[in-house]
């Protein structure tokens, strides 16, 4: 079995805190496998140090490099495992999991909220975890963490202190770790590797709506170039349509061709944009419900849909948020998750 590790920073290789500091991506232990030489027993391990940076300042482009690179050299290793920090892990995973979309093998990320050097990191059991399943030719871009393997398209990070920094709400975990390795049934068939597309527009916002958010706000982002919103509206998808109604904004982003994409800020259940007024009038202004999408998947998505649009980009957002592309979205009703 031959894995390849690819580095971009985060806190498992960051150097443990002196007192007072704050944890640097400039201080990133280099020798992982001199640190952890147990790696070597699960597979032979190629290591590549594509970035050293806190996720915090993980950028598109960055996801399209990593994705360049997987895509480059899939079939001269069984699996993949990205080291990664946790802050904007679930970005890169949806993105990675949509930039991917032909996959026979495992790309694994992972991290730790504490560093590698300190006596209670995770760093370790993660990382191991993270190479056992890459082994296993689980075919999706997946989050190994804490003793559990998420679709990588539906991770969220939910816990900015405990050692169970993910979840993925509305979807079971892809595998969990005890004594053994359980794959849930729900895993996605291996596809066929398919050509690598880059493109990817960046120029889109997400809001999340809050009672008294001005629309001019929205209108703002309009004149200021936006190509594409992503609304984390409440409940059902609803936004506020009587005082500050955000339904002008929304109707003047269809007719300047710019998709609106409705997530729910709730992190189970789905957007059902008939359920109530305020979703139905947004729907009828041309917003795009996302059913149980995470904000995540819907935004990264909607970049890489606005990157490939070659004609309308509402009609684009349309058919690609009607698809399912690597199981980021329950279809059944409600958008309840399987059981594993
Ligand atoms: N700020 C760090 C990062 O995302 C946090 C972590 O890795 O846990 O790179």
């Amino acid at each position: 079995m031959r894995l390849l590790m690819i580095h971009t920073g985060g806190t498992l290789l960051m150097q443990p805190r002196a007192d007072g500091a704050a944890l640097s991506a400039d201080a990133i232990k280099q020798d992982l496998l001199g640190e952890l030489p147990v790696l070597k027993q699960i597979a032979e391990i190629d290591s590549l140090v594509l970035f050293r940076l806190d996720s915090a300042d993980m950028q598109p482009e960055d996801w399209v490099e990593i994705a360049g690179v997987v895509h480059d050299k899939l079939e001269d290793y069984d699996g993949f495992v990205i080291i990664h920090g946790t802050d904007t892990m679930a970005y890169t995973a949806s993105a990675l999991a949509f930039l991917l979309p032909g996959l026979d093998r495992s790309v694994v990320l992972t991290g730790a909220q504490r560093p590698l050097g300190e006596i209670r990191s995770d760093g370790r059991a993660n990382l191991v975890d993270a190479c056992q399943v890459a082994t296993m030719r689980i075919p999706e871009v997946a989050v190994a963490f804490n003793s559990r393997l998420f679709r990588g398209c539906r991770v969220t990070k939910l816990d900015a202190w405990g050692m169970n920094a993910f979840g993925s709400p509305s979807c079971p975990p892809l595998a969990e770790l005890g004594l053994g390795v359980q794959v849930g049934a729900h895993v996605l068939a291996p596809r066929p590797k398919a050509p690598f597309d880059p493109r990817l527009e960046a120029r889109v916002l997400a809001v999340r709506v809050f009672p008294g958010l001005d629309p001019k706000l929205l209108q703002g982002a309009l004149t200021a170039g936006v190509r594409g919103m992503v609304v984390e509206a409440f409940g059902a998808g609803n936004v506020p349509r009587l005082e500050r109604s955000l339904i002008p904004a929304i109707e003047a982003a269809r007719s300047l061709d710019v998709p609106v994409v409705i997530v729910s800020q709730c992190p189970r259940g789905a957007v059902d944009l008939g359920a109530y007024e305020g979703g139905a009038a947004a729907r009828d202004a041309g917003a795009i419900g996302a059913l149980d999408m995470t904000a995540e998947a819907a935004l990264t998505k909607l970049m890489i849909t606005l990157g490939r649009a070659d004609g309308g980009r509402v009609a684009a957002a349309r058919t690609a948020f009607a698809e399912d592309w690597a199981g980021e979205l329950t279809r059944e009703a409600g958008g309840r998750a399987r059981a594993v």
